[in-house]
């Protein structure tokens, strides 16, 4: 058994992975301020001994009294909504965040454990992307705040493991989606589902020929866990290599809800990636891992789970 602060841990990623870990039985500290995170993604851990919830924002110093064997740093707003909202509080946490939460590690002696992001390979040049590929990304763009502070954690995260011997894991987690988003925080799968459920037009944004990659929420928990319990120390990419046009996921997500919506294009973001797609080598050789839920079994099981929170 282990005791392991995870930061974010009332967000859409973090509630997963607090749930897992008590499952198997580690003691788990989840500190999040609440910005983006939400008591319902995790009051139903409140009755379990295991589970111990503390607002705070980890940008500020942050203490855990007692003995600490992980810190897992998944606090960050991560949407694209939220890049223009709270620009200065992504690139907070991101780096003041980080360095906190390494401050910590190494002061409990504890295994740090980052999550980044695919958002450090940009507008990928290289494609699929693998770990070795150092990215394509505008520095002063409007989501510059968001991969700039990730790329930044990286960097301070090699550099205490490198100055300051502290034991480090970087997963580059790949568009992941399920229960538990935010349902307003504008990403792709989230919105496409709840807009197909109420029969509304659908938001393609340009003409839907961008690519992603969507990984099942399930998966990308049990990659990041094989990743924080193994011995690998360089970035891992966490993600699924089945790839869609935005236009292709519109199109499922209408069939698998039996859905009347139509396709209503809008304008493309500024600098919003073309492609993405991970290269799953390091996590297949290093891991063993590799993801299990298609789109289609993930987008019904999102479904199911929006079509409750909206009480149709
Ligand atoms: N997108 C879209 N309609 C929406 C939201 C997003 O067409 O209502 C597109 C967006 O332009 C991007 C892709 O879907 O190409 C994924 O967007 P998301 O915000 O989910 O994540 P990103 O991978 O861009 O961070």
């Amino acid at each position: 058994m282990a005791r392991i602060v995870v930061t974010g841990g009332a967000g859409f990623l973090g509630s997963h992975l607090c749930e897992r870990l008590v499952d198997r039985g580690d003691q788990v500290v989840c500190i999040d301020n609440l910005r983006t995170g939400r008591v319902a993604n995790i009051e139903h851990l409140f009755a379990n001994k295991l589970f111990t919830f503390v607002d705070h924002d980890v940008s500020n110093y942050i203490w855990v009294p007692g003995d600490v064997d992980g810190v897992m740093h998944l606090a960050s707003p991560a949407s694209p909504v939220d890049f223009d909202k709270i620009p200065i509080q992504i690139l907070k946490v991101g780096s003041l965040g980080t360095h906190n939460c390494l401050g910590l590690a190494k002061a409990k002696g504890a295994r740090f454990h980052l999550n980044s992001t695919s958002e450090v390979y940009g507008d990928p040049l290289v494609h699929p992307q693998p770990e070795t590929y150092w990215g394509n990304v505008n520095p002063i763009g409007p989501r510059s705040m968001y991969d700039e502070a990730k790329r930044f954690a990286e960097a301070i995260t090699m550099a205490y493991r490198r100055h300051h011997g502290v034991d480090v894991r970087i997963v580059r987690t790949f568009n992941t989606y399920g229960p538990r988003m935010r349902p307003d925080d504008g990403r792709v799968v989230s919105t496409f589902i709840i807009q197909a459920l109420q029969n509304r037009p659908i938001s393609v944004f340009g003409q839907g020929q961008q690519t992603r990659s969507f990984c099942y929420v399930d998966d990308q928990i049990e990659g990041q866990l094989r990743l924080f319990d193994g011995d690998y120390q360089e970035p891992v990419n966490i993600g699924n290599e089945a790839e869609f046009t935005i236009r292709e996921l519109a199109e499922a997500v209408i069939e698998i809800t039996n859905s009347s919506s139509e396709l209503d294009f809008r304008p493309l973001p500024q600098d919003d990636p073309m492609q993405r797609r991970p290269d799953l080598t390091v996590a297949r050789r290093e891991l063993g891992w590799e993801p299990t839920i298609a789109l289609r079994e993930g987008v019904t099981r999102t479904a199911e789970h929006f079509a409750e929170v909206l009480g149709l």
